[in-house]
C-alpha cells in the first residue's frame, strides 16, 4: 500500500523566499488529477494543506477544493489562476485523511474530487452556485477601471446574485477577471453556500442583567418582584440554575431547554422580567449533539469462552494487523468488543466501530450507549447534513468523541489517534459502496485507515466472509472463534422442507408447508413469536398472461416489472418506473393475467388467511422505508404487539427477539438461484443470520426452510450448521474458476443509449485488453439486466492474479479506457469502473 501513497507535503513554506507558491488542489470533480493554482503572497501564511479554498474553475464555475500540496514548482505547460480565499483557518482534512482518500482513489480507480464528495457532508461543500454579495462597508483605495465598475454595480444593484447570473446579464463579455479581482479586495464577498448550507442550531439564553448582577442589585431585584410572586418564584428557580449569586457575578447564561427540565419555570414570568429589564434574552448556537448521558457502566465478566477468544485475539495483534473473531450468533461477540473498547480508551486512544447500515438500530445503540456515555458519537447516513457537520468539526476539536459509531461512510471521518477498528458482520455486502463513486468497501478502507495509525482491527462475524476466512486460514489474519451461544442457549434446529414432496401429496396450504403450517400454529398457541423471511418484497416478482405467457416488462430497463398488489401497480425495482395492471393481456386481448412466484407482501396476504387471528406486520423497503418506520416496527414487535414478522433481509441483522421460537424461509432456492458467484456463500450467510433470531432466549428454537433443491449440499451444510465445510466447497470453485479472493475482480460496465454503439465500444474497449491481458479479459457481455434507465450496459470482466501488480493492472486498464472515451467516435459512452465488485 504505501508505495502508491504519493506524499503530501507538509513542509512549511519559507516565507522569506520570493520563490512564488503554488497549491496543488483536490475539486469536487471527477477528474483523476490535482489542479495547481497560484498562492497570492497575502496568503502565504494562511494556507495550509487540508485547508478548503475557494478558487475558479473553467470559466463560469467557482468551486471550494482542498489543498492537497504546496511547493514552488511552476507548471510547465499551462498558466495557473490565483487562489481567490482561504476557508479554513486550520485544516479540516487531517493529514492521514488525506493519505487514505489517496489510497481510495488509486486502488479503486476513481478520482480524489470523488472521496472528497464522498466524505464531507454537504455543509462543508461549497458549489457553483455560489451567490455573490457586495460588501456594504467597502471604501475603494483607488479608482477602478470601467468594466470593474460594471461588474460591482451589477452586484450592488441585484443586493445578490449568482455567478452564472452575473455572467449572463452583467455587460462585459467576460466579467470573471474583474469578479476575481474584487473579491481579492473584499468589495464582494462569495455567501458561500457553505456557511448557508449549514446553520448553528439556536435557543433562547437567560442570564441576569449586568447592572443587577452583584448581591445588592439581585437584592434590588427581589424586592421588586415581591408584588408579583409568580415572577419571585421563577426568578429565584433561575438564580439556581445560574449557580447562584457566585455564578450571575460570573455572567453565566442557562438555555431554554435547561430551565424546561423544571416544571416549574415560567416562561411566560421569565419574559416579563425581562421586560422589566432585569434579565437579558438572547439566542445563542447550541449543539446538536446530544451529551447529557449518566454514569458509564462497566463491562460484564467474560465467561471462560470470550476470555479465551480475547486473548486470542491479543495474542494475534502481536504479530498481525487484522484479526477474525469468528462467533456464532448470540455468543458474546459485542460483550467481547466492549470490552476490547475501554482497553483502548484507556490507553487514550480513539475507536471506530462499524456496523452495516440496517445493523445500526436503537437496540445496538443504546446497549453500547450504557457502557460509553458521551464520549460515543453516532454517525449515520440518515442523519441531518447539520449534525454530521457538528460530528465532523467536533472529531477536529481537542474534545472530539472516543468512540464513534457509525455505518459505511464513517471510515472517512477524522480521527486524531485511532487505535482500534471493529467492523461487525464484516461480510454483509451493504459495506461495499455501489454507486456513485467511490466505488470502496469499508471494511477493507478500513484496514487501511487502521495501518496508517497503526491500530489494531478486528473483524466480527457468525458468517465471515470468504475473503476474510480464507485470509485468517493462510495465517494473514489472527483467529478466534466463539462455538456456543451465551449462557448455554441451544442453536436452533434447523429443518429443511422439500416442497416438491409437499405439493405431490397436496400437502401445502398455499405457500406454506405443513410442516411450517403446524408449527406456526403450535407457537400461536404458546404465545410465541414467528418471523417469515422472503428475500424479496413486492406481492409476486411479475405476472404472466395464461394464455400467451406475456410478461409485463420495464419501459427502460430490461427487467420484468414487480406487482405490488396492495397500490395495484407494477413496478420497476431498479428505476421505480411505475404502471397500473392492465385489465386484459396487450398481445393476445384475453384477461387472464395472474401473478407468478411471491414476495413478502404476498406472504402478508396469504398469512392473514391462513392465520386470522394472528396479529401480523410487514418489514420491507415498502413499509419501513424510513428510520423511524423501521424502528417503529421493530419496537412494536418486540413489545409483544405482533404475532409473526414477515421481512426481507432487513430483519436478519443485530436484532435480539425474546419471544421468536419459529423462524419460517419462505423460499430458499431464490436465493440459492441467483446469478451470482457468490450465490452460495450469501444464501448461508442470510440463512444462519435468519436462523439467528430463533430462539434466543428459554427454549430451543426451530427454523424451517421451504426448498424445491432439497438434494443442495448447501441444504445439507445448513442442517449440520457446518459453515467451515460449506465456504471450502465453495472455495474450491472459487480457485477452480478463477474467482475472488483467489483472483481480483474488476468490472468495467460500458454505457451508453444507443445499442449499438454500445456494443461496438464495450468490443473495442474488451479487444484492447485483450490484446495485452489475453484470457483474463473476459466479455462483452449484457450483464442479467442489461438495460437500466435507458442506458444499454455491457459488462468486460477482469480477473487477475493476486500477485499481479495492481497498480500496473489499473494503469494499463485506465489507459485503455481514457482512449476509448476520448475517441470522438465513443462520444458519449460512459465506463463505470468496478474494483472488488460484489
Ligand atoms: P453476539 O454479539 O455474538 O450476537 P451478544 O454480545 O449480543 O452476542 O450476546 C448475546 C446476549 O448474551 C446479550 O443479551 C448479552 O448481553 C448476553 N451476554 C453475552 N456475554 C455476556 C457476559 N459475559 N455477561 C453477561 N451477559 C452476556
Ligand atoms: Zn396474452
Ligand atoms: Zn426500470
Amino acid at each position: 500500500m504505501s508505495d502508491n501513497l504519493r506524499h503530501f507535503s507538509y513542509i512549511p513554506m519559507n516565507e522569506k523566499s520570493h520563490e512564488n507558491t503554488y497549491a496543488d488542489i483536490i475539486m469536487p470533480v471527477p477528474l483523476r488529477r490535482l489542479f495547481t493554482y497560484e498562492v497570492p503572497q497575502t496568503m502565504v501564511s494562511m494556507i495550509a494543506v487540508g485547508s478548503r479554498v475557494l478558487v475558479q474553475f473553467g470559466a463560469k464555475k467557482f468551486y471550494s477544493g482542498i489543498v492537497a500540496t504546496l511547493h514552488h514548482t511552476k507548471p510547465i505547460n499551462y498558466d495557473t489562476k490565483p487562489i481567490c480565499q482561504v476557508v479554513d483557518s486550520t485544516p479540516i482534512i487531517l493529514p492521514a485523511q488525506l493519505k487514505l482518500w489517496q489510497w481510495i482513489s488509486d486502488y479503486y480507480i476513481c478520482a480524489l474530487g470523488d472521496v472528497y464528495r464522498a466524505a464531507l457532508p454537504s455543509g462543508l461543500k461549497l458549489e457553483s452556485e455560489s451567490r455573490l454579495i457586495s460588501n456594504p462597508e467597502f471604501v475603494a483605495d483607488t479608482l477602478f477601471d470601467e468594466k470593474t465598475e460594471m461588474v460591482l454595480n451589477f452586484v450592488e444593484q441585484q443586493k445578490s446574485c449568482t455567478i452564472a447570473e452575473l455572467s449572463q446579464h452583467c455587460a462585459p463579455h467576460n466579467p470573471l477577471p474583474q469578479l476575481r479581482s474584487l473579491i481579492e479586495q473584499n468589495a464582494i464577498f462569495i455567501s458561500e453556500e457553505l456557511r448557508d448550507a449549514y446553520k448553528p442550531k439556536k435557543e433562547p439564553f437567560y442570564s441576569v442583567n449586568e447592572q443587577y448582577s452583584s448581591e445588592d442589585g439581585l437584592c434590588v431585584i427581589m424586592d421588586k418582584l415581591e408584588k408579583a410572586p409568580r415572577q419571585l418564584d421563577t426568578f429565584m428557580l433561575l438564580m439556581q440554575k445560574l449557580g447562584g449569586a457566585y455564578g450571575i457575578a460570573k455572567g453565566n447564561k442557562v438555555g431554554r431547554s435547561e430551565l424546561a427540565t423544571d416544571d416549574r419555570v415560567s416562561f411566560p414570568a421569565l419574559k416579563a422580567i425581562a421586560d422589566r429589564g432585569f434579565i437579558n434574552i438572547e439566542q445563542l448556537s447550541i449543539s446538536r449533539l446530544k451529551s447529557d448521558f449518566e454514569e458509564c457502566e462497566p463491562p460484564h465478566q467474560l465467561n471462560s469462552a470470550q476470555q479465551s477468544a480475547l486473548d486470542a485475539i491479543h495474542e494475534a495483534w502481536q504479530t498481525k494487523q487484522v484479526s477474525l473473531l469468528h462467533g456464532v450468533t448470540s455468543s458474546g461477540k459485542t460483550e467481547i468488543y466492549i470490552h476490547l473498547i475501554n482497553e483502548a480508551l484507556r490507553e487514550g486512544k480513539q475507536v471506530l466501530y462499524l456496523l452495516p447500515e440496517i445493523a445500526l438500530s436503537t437496540q445496538i445503540t443504546n446497549r453500547l450507549r450504557r457502557h460509553f456515555g458521551n464520549s460515543m458519537g453516532i454517525y449515520h447516513s440518515k442523519f441531518s447534513d447539520a449534525e454530521r457537520v457538528e460530528i465532523w468539526n467536533k472529531q477536529l476539536s481537542s474534545e472530539p468523541y472516543q468512540v464513534i459509531v457509525g455505518v459505511r461512510s464513517s471510515v472517512l471521518l477524522p480521527f486524531h489517534n485511532l487505535g482500534l477498528i471493529i467492523v461487525d458482520e464484516e461480510h454483509e455486502q451493504s459495506y461495499k459502496q455501489q454507486d456513485p463513486a467511490p466505488r470502496y468497501h469499508a471494511r477493507d478502507v478500513a484496514t487501511v485507515l487502521a495501518g496508517l495509525f497503526k491500530a489494531k482491527v478486528l473483524l466480527g462475524s457468525a458468517t465471515p466472509s470468504m475473503e476474510s476466512y480464507i485470509n485468517a486460514q493462510q495465517g494473514k489474519y489472527g483467529y478466534a472463534s466463539l462455538t456456543t451461544r451465551y449462557a448455554d442457549i441451544e442453536m436452533p434446529e434447523i429443518i429443511p422442507v422439500d416442497m416438491r414432496e409437499e405439493h405431490k401429496q397436496r400437502m401445502s396450504v398455499g405457500i406454506f408447508s405443513s410442516k411450517l403450517k403446524e408449527a406456526i400454529d403450535e407457537a400461536l398457541k404458546n404465545k410465541e413469536q414467528v418471523i417469515l423471511f422472503q428475500n424479496r418484497r413486492g406481492f409476486s416478482p411479475y405476472i404472466e398472461c395464461n394464455d400467451c405467457s406475456w410478461v409485463p416488462k420495464c419501459n427502460n430497463c430490461d427487467v420484468s416489472l414487480t406487482y405490488h398488489k396492495s397500490t395495484s401497480q407494477l413496478i420497476c425495482h431498479y428505476c421505480s418506473y411505475t404502471m397500473g395492471v392492465p385489465k386484459v393481456c396487450p398481445e393476445c386481448g384475453q384477461p387472464h393475467l395472474s401473478p407468478h412466484g411471491f414476495g413478502t407482501e404476498k406472504i402478508e396476504e396469504q398469512v392473514k388467511s391462513a392465520f386470522p387471528e394472528a396479529r401480523v406486520v410487514r418489514m420491507d423497503l415498502d413499509t419501513a422505508r424510513s428510520r423511524k418506520a423501521y424502528e417503529q416496527i421493530i419496537g412494536d414487535f418486540e413489545a409483544y404487539k405482533y404475532d409473526i414478522l414477515i421481512g426481507t433481509q432487513m430483519i436478519s441483522k443485530g436484532l435480539d427477539f425474546e419471544k421468536v421460537s419459529i423462524v419460517g424461509i419462505m423460499n430458499a432456492d431464490a436465493m440459492m438461484n441467483m446469478p451470482d458467484f457468490r450465490a452460495l456463500e450469501r444464501s448461508y450467510q442470510l440463512i444462519a443470520q435468519v436462523s439467528g433470531r430463533a430462539g434466543r432466549h428459554g427454549k430451543r428454537g426451530k427454523v424451517y426452510i421451504q426448498t424445491n433443491d432439497i438434494e443442495s449440499p448447501l441444504i445439507a451444510n445448513v442442517v449440520r450448521d457446518d459453515f467451515k465445510a460449506n465456504l471450502l466447497w465453495q472455495a474450491a470453485e472459487r480457485q477452480q474458476y478463477h474467482y475472488p479472493p483467489y483472483y481480483r475482480l474488476i468490472y468495467l460496465t460500458v454505457k451508453h443509449r444507443t445499442e449499438v454503439i454500445n456494443r461496438n465500444a464495450a468490443l473495442m474497449l474488451a479487444n484492447d485488453l485483450r490484446a495485452i491481458f489475453g484470457d483474463r479479459i473476459m466479455g462483452p457481455q449484457a450483464p442479467m439486466v442489461n438495460r437500466i434507465s435507458n442506458y444499454y450496459l455491457q459488462r468486460i470482466v477482469v480477473k487477475m492474479e493476486r500477485s499481479a501488480s495492481p497498480s500496473t493492472i489499473k494503469n494499463i486498464i485506465m489507459d485503455k479506457v481514457n482512449n476509448l472515451i476520448g475517441d470522438q467516435q465513443w462520444r458519449n459512452v460512459q465506463v463505470v469502473v468496478d474494483v472488488d465488485p460484489n
